[in-house]
């Protein structure tokens, strides 16, 4: 694909930004037809994509707010990815503990609303339930004062491995996809000579025709002539809109969302705790993960913002404050065993309201230069989001008008049945592919490491098929051990470096290089 590079031909559409809004919108336009090409500077999902919660939800704290329409597309996008993407994704019983039979009216039909207004793709009854039935689905729950709780259902999904299959659906449809590739510069042109009108000399409009890209791993750089940009940079959105325009007014204002990581046993059984309002009015969730539990979110406004955000230790004592309040066990922190955090790229309201073109979760803008701007939203609607970026840059690069054809899209790993026993049921089809290297060399059905069912073929899967180019995108992106146990992680990573130095033909420098890269991001995933 990088050689594609080199073609002098002119691409349709460029997009800038491999998270899942520019992953979905790179699927939603070479599924149109549009000869399409995706460029992010580290790997796929490296940014806010693979720090989300795993949810996919309509947002239950938006209809709270009222905001049904918001809502309504939300659960039909759910309902859309869990048919899609059903290797990914699962149906999970939500548990929300009460306190009162107030707490049990409200959330109880807040919750059917919700479930009703999913309609045909609804994923299952919202029930009512007493204390000691509660006490039986979350074992660890503290009873006392408990009225009894709402169970409801929504979705689950892996994000970093949807982005990975995102950006293979998106090349299996003609798109080039390419990682470790960073915009450096917007290329503009006249979009008419200059001219005297009447003896005055009226300036030409300066139009985006193309992109200078570094490749980072080589340190090429090339000019690429295209039709139209489109900006799906997430908290670097900016950044773009910046290099676009010197004075071009910052929109994006970051807001951090940290997760811990921890063992099943402190939540055994198969469903979620939902904490629909926290001391100071935020919903903290508790939900099972690849056999562990992630227990979060936060959501703290913060100045500066970079690819591997800083956890913050209010934000850690914050979370397990708050989730302990809830159980007769206590969660300490030698217990966590990963902590992430994440950007949502929160559009400054003056901005959203000044220049977004639609009244949605997410922000769409056009600039003088004709680079259109995509920000906001979430994972559930990325979809939505990349059909209306695209109708909009349609009609601002005055491209062949053509319908999205995504709604019922199947993405790479689609599979009729998933066993979900199956350490590798989340590669959904490739599964078989993934047994058949261990067929040819046995060795590789061996653990990565003790404490995780990952087994080293995934490694090389990874390489082979899935762009991974370093120890951190298969320990933090392909598989998710970084995620899942950061010590685990960081004990793998010299066996997984001799694996990737065979199959990538690499040297020892090579191997220290990426090992200490590696080792420097992966401490900050520990809770010292
Ligand atoms: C804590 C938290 C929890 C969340 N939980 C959920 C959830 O449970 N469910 C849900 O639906 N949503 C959730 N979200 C929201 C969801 O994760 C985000 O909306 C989504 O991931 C944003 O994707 P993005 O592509 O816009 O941004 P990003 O994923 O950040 O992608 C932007 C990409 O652009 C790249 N880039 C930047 N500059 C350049 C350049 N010059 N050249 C090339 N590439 C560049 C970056 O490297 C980055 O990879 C959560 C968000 C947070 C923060």
């Amino acid at each position: 694909m990088l050689q594609r590079l080199n073609d002098a031909t002119e691409w349709d559409i460029i997009i800038i930004g491999g998270g899942a809004t520019g992953l979905g919108t790179a699927v939603d336009a070479a599924t149109r037809g549009y000869k399409t090409l995706l460029l992010e500077q580290h790997d796929f999902a490296k940014g806010t994509s693979s720090r989300s919660t795993k949810l996919v939800h309509g947002g239950v704290r938006y209809l709270a707010q009222g905001n049904i329409k918001l809502v309504k597309e939300a659960l039909k996008e759910r309902g859309l990815l869990l048919k899609n993407a059903p290797h990914l994704t699962n149906n999970l019983s939500f548990v929300l503990p009460c306190y009162s039979l107030w707490q049990k009216i409200y959330y109880g039909i807040g919750l059917k609303i919700y479930d009703v207004m999913a309609g045909k793709l609804g994923l299952g009854k919202t029930k009512i339930i007493n204390a000691k039935k509660t006490k039986e689905l979350l074992t660890t729950i503290d009873i006392k004062k408990l009225s009894g709780a709402i169970i409801y259902q929504d979705g689950q999904f892996d994000d970093a491995r949807l982005a990975v299959n995102l950006a293979q659906t998106a090349a299996e449809n003609g798109a080039t996809v390419l990682n470790y590739c960073k915009v450096i510069k917007l290329v503009k042109a006249s979009d008419r000579p200059e001219q005297a009108v009447n003896g005055f000399y009226r300036s030409a409009k300066e139009k985006i025709c193309g992109v200078v890209v570094q490749d980072n791993i080589s340190g090429k750089e090339y000019a690429l002539k295209c039709k139209a940009v489109i900006n799906a940079t997430g908290i670097f959105t900016d950044e773009i809109l910046q290099m676009d325009n010197a004075a071009a007014e910052k929109i994006v204002s970051p807001s951090q969302g940290i997760h811990l990581v921890v063992d099943k046993k402190f939540f055994p059984g198969s469903n979620a705790m939902m904490i629909p309002e926290t001391e100071d009015g935020r919903v903290l969730f508790a939900v099972p993960w690849h056999n562990k539990v992630v227990l979060g979110t936060t959501d703290t406004p913060i100045e500066s913002h970079s690819l591997e955000p800083k956890p913050l230790e209010e934000e850690i004592s914050f979370i397990l404050h708050h989730i302990n309040k809830q159980l007769d066990v206590d969660i300490v922190r030698t217990d966590v065993k990963s902590v992430f955090a994440g950007l949502r790229p929160l559009v400054k309201k003056g901005a959203s309201e000044k220049t977004a073109l639609m009244p949605r979760d997410h922000t769409i803008i056009v600039s003088n230069s004709g680079l259109v701007t995509i920000t906001g939203g979430k994972w559930t609607t990325y979809r939505k989001m990349a059909d209306d970026v695209l109708n909009k840059t349609v009609v601002i690069a005055r491209l062949e008008k053509r319908t999205c054809v995504t709604e019922n899209l199947k993405i790479h790993g689609w599979v009729n049945q998933t066993d979900t026993k199956d350490a590798l049921h989340f590669y959904g089809a490739d599964a078989a592919g993934i047994q058949a290297l261990c067929i040819k060399d046995a060795t590789l059905s061996e653990l990565i490491h003790p404490a995780l069912p990952n087994i080293k073929a995934e490694v090389i899967w990874a390489i082979q098929n899935e762009m991974a180019i370093t120890i951190e995108d298969v320990l933090a992106r392909r598989t998710r051990l970084l995620f899942l146990d950061a010590k685990a992680a960081i004990e793998a990573a010299p066996g997984v470096a001799q694996l990737m130095v065979k199959e990538m033909a690499k040297d020892n420098t090579w191997v220290q290089q990426q090992l200490s890269s590696f080792y420097a991001v992966a401490k900050q995933y520990l809770v010292a």
